[in-house]
């Protein structure tokens, strides 16, 4: 249960995020803001500061903390500004401020000067190097300007000049440093993209295969437990798919026209099975073919559909009229504890496509697992004019 301080932290910084970090980063000058405020009404009190303009100074600095805290805390930041913490504009504001409390206070003003330094190194978080640059650069204007005034009114002239040296000193380092980390922080985005084409690079590698872009057998695996694990009750149906007289294509045509009809298999298979069907190369000249929420009949029908268009060709790399073909099994899978077998199963059938005759697909035997049996083998698939298909058949 939350506490009343958690609930009194929710509603002054808002809920823990973006939101939280940018608010308590513009609360973070009002202490140092509060001190300015106090030391000048210490002066007004024993009379080194003139009460009108000590008034104005607290009435403007305390209206602009609170509308800034209004903008971030609300939210109306994101839409006023491409920077939704303000941080350009809080720093502004906050260095006219030093500038105006240094003008009005006594010689307390000093205990100022780390302020306007500090203000910039807010810059070299939040801004680009040249917005910090140009910040430092306004500051010493501005602080030159004040402490000028000061020595015209009468305030000693060294006092002033060595604290504007120190004010010189420290923000052209600042403005230096500012460059330096912009270029590490260059370094280090490049270096993260380069990591990140990496990961992605290993992650092709490791489950993608390379000569097809299919999936590769160990990602498939993963994919298909993860698959039955998440939907068990929605049908899944496996096909093994074998080319025919593969070994004969590249004696005949040579292992790169071979090459290129395995991408021709998986091109196809991809554009033509759709999205909910998961294609992967499961060894040499072996694809499983997995149908996601898509029952028996109709896989054996695409799979049909599938032999017919690698059977049109053409085939890239092979004289005219070669045909390729492949035998096919498909099995149901019932959930993840079927699916080593259901994978079996597919591949039995598979092999009795190649006995009996090739170019075909065949029913895997029933399972043993889960409800929806089905009738023992059957030859699904010949050719639709009529004829067996032939494996690899030159006319
Ligand atoms: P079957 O109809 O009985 O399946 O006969 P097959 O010739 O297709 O089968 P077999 O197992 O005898 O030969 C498979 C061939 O597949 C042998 C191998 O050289 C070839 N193969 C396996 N991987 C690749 C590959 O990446 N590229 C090429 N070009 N050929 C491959
Ligand atoms: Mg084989
Ligand atoms: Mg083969």
């Amino acid at each position: 249960m939350a506490t009343v301080s958690d609930r009194l932290l929710s509603r002054l910084l808002g809920p823990p995020g973006r939101l939280r970090l940018r608010v308590s980063q513009t609360l973070l000058g009002v202490p140092a803001l509060g001190l300015m405020q106090l030391i000048l009404l210490i002066d007004l009190w024993q009379g080194r500061a003139a009460p009108g303009p000590v008034a104005w100074f607290l009435g403007v600095s305390l209206a602009g903390c609170v509308a800034f805290y209004g903008l971030v805390r609300t939210g109306w930041s994101e839409s006023l500004s491409r920077e939704p913490s303000l941080s350009g504009p809080q720093m502004a504001f906050a260095m006219g401020c030093v500038l105006w409390a240094y003008g009005l206070a006594g010689p307390s003003r000093f205990a100022f000067l780390p302020l306007m330094p500090l203000i910039v190194v807010f810059g070299v978080f939040a801004l680009r190097p040249r917005a910090v640059h140009t910040l430092a650069v306004l500051a010493v204007l501005g602080m030159g300007g004040v402490m000028a005034a000061r020595v015209l009114g009468g305030d000693p002239l060294l006092p002033e000049a060595a604290a504007w040296t120190f004010q010189v000193a420290s923000l052209a380092s600042i403005s230096v440093l500012s460059r330096r980390m912009a270029r590490m922080r260059q370094v280090l985005q490049a270096q993260r993209t380069d990591l990140r084409e990496a990961l992605e690079q290993i992650r092709l590698l490791a489950t993608r295969d390379g000569l097809t872009g299919l999936l590769n057998r160990r990602a498939m695996v993963e994919r298909l437990q993860a698959l039955t694990a998440r939907h068990p009750g929605r049908p899944l149906t496996l096909a093994l798919a074998d080319l025919d007289r593969f070994k004969q294509v590249n004696d005949e045509h040579g292992h790169a026209a071979g090459d290129r009809v395995l991408q021709r298999f998986a091109h196809l298979a991809e554009r033509l099975l759709g999205s909910d069907v998961l294609v992967a190369r499961w060894g040499g000249e072996e694809f499983l073919l997995a149908f996601d929420g898509i029952d028996e009949p109709l896989a054996r029908n695409l799979v049909d559909q599938l032999r017919q268009a690698l059977r049109q060709g053409p085939l890239d790399g092979l004289p005219p009229g070669v045909r390729i073909d492949f035998s096919a099994g498909v099995a149901s899978c019932h959930g993840p504890a079927d699916l080593e077998q259901a994978i079996e199963r597919a591949d039995q059938a598979m092999y009795r496509s190649k006995v009996a005759g090739r170019g075909r697909t065949s029913r895997a035997e029933p399972s043993t697992v889960g409800a929806s049996v089905h009738p023992g083998p059957v030859d699904s698939r010949r050719d639709p004019a009529g004829e067996p298909a032939q494996a690899l058949a030159t006319p």
